[in-house]
């Protein structure tokens, strides 16, 4: 193996940054030649190419986004535009690529390693939907500043005796309402995975203002449907003035935390040290503290469950 290319993709993830630093640094410190894709697949499908040096990820391990930038690109799952993204692997002679996305992402790592080329796949994702790791580059950082919403949303609810309905990201997984939620002291985490009722949530409303608590705080992840729909129905139901702050994009940015750099940082060497192994097909995960790889095509089988226990550790905390 003598030259390797990384590229990011799908939506951008705080630490992205740090995970091709360590591509580019580990690969360089191994002899390696190093390229960057820029713009995802769709950069690679173009031939958008850089070489990187010691020097192109200076500075960049504290920052959010992605300096390759990031694109979605239906392209990539077509027939042709696929042979245009073996053909640009060939000419530019790269020999293997650490992808750096989502479940999506993933998928297309799959795809380019089932037609020969070695391809490691890093979990690049705020959303935490990727079962075969406990937690994704982007994950925890996402949480922290919902937290950073939750408060200043806080101030105002409790000034306004208001229900305040906090709408996150997650696509169909509900773990950043349900982390953000414990740790923000949410009153209900509404999450797709578990059925929930809006009466229940309305009664423990309810009863929290007849003890004297004069707002409330609740999570919702955006899986769950139209939230401007229950929030509608949960003021209808609940008698009490509710209202809907989407966070939205808000949450992909910022500087990663501590936790996302050193993930990061120990799955891009991993994903170069795999590569110089031979391995060709490898999605690289966390289980607990330890850094594993899994085949891509079985990590991509299993199943996102979401945590019961803190769901129910919520549950118990806000009563
Ligand atoms: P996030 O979870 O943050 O949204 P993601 O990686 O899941 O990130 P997607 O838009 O689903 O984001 O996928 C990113 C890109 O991966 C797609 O735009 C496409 O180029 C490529 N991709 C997705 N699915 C496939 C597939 N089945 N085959 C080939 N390429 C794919």
């Amino acid at each position: 193996m003598k030259k390797i290319g990384v590229l990011t993709s799908g939506g951008d993830s705080p630490g992205m940054n740090a995970a091709v630093r360590a591509v580019v640094r580990a690969g360089i410190y191994n002899g390696l030649e190093v390229v960057g894709i820029k713009r995802g697949y769709a950069g690679l499908i173009n031939g958008e190419i850089q070489n990187m040096d010691l020097s192109s990820v200076a500075d960049i391990i504290h920052r959010g986004g992605t300096i390759l930038r990031s694109a979605r690109c239906l392209e990539m799952k077509e027939d042709e535009g696929f042979k245009k993204a073996l053909n640009v692997i060939d000419i530019f002679g790269i020999e293997g690529i650490v992808v750096i996305g989502g479940d999506g992402s993933m998928r297309g790592a799959e795809k380019l390693s089932k037609a020969g080329i070695a391809t490691m796949g890093l979990p690049g994702t705020i959303d935490n939907d990727l079962a075969y790791t406990d937690y994704t580059i982007g994950f925890k950082t996402a949480v922290n500043t919902v937290l950073g919403a939750i408060s200043n949303i806080r101030d105002t609810s409790a000034s306004h005796d208001r229900v305040s309905i906090i709408e996150v990201m997650g696509r169909h997984c509900g773990d950043i309402a349900l982390y953000s939620g414990i740790a923000g002291g949410a009153e209900s985490i509404i999450v797709p995975e578990v059925e929930f009722s809006v009466e229940e949530i309305c009664k423990r409303l309810i009863q929290s203002k007849n003890r004297g608590k004069r707002h409330s705080i609740i999570m919702l992840a955006e899986g769950i449907g139209n939230a401007y729909d229950i929030t509608k129905e949960i003021q209808e139901k609940s008698g009490l003035e509710a209202r809907l702050t989407t966070l939205g994009h808000l949450q992909r940015g910022g500087s990663p935390v501590a936790y996302d750099r050193i993930l990061a940082s120990r799955m891009g060497e991993r994903a170069v040290k795999l590569l110089m192994e031979g391995k060709k097909s490898r999605a690289i995960g966390i289980t607990g503290t330890d850094i594993r790889d899994h085949d891509i095509s079985e990590a991509l089988s299993m199943k996102k469950e979401i945590n019961m226990e803190l769901y129910e550790l919520a549950k118990v905390l806000s009563i």
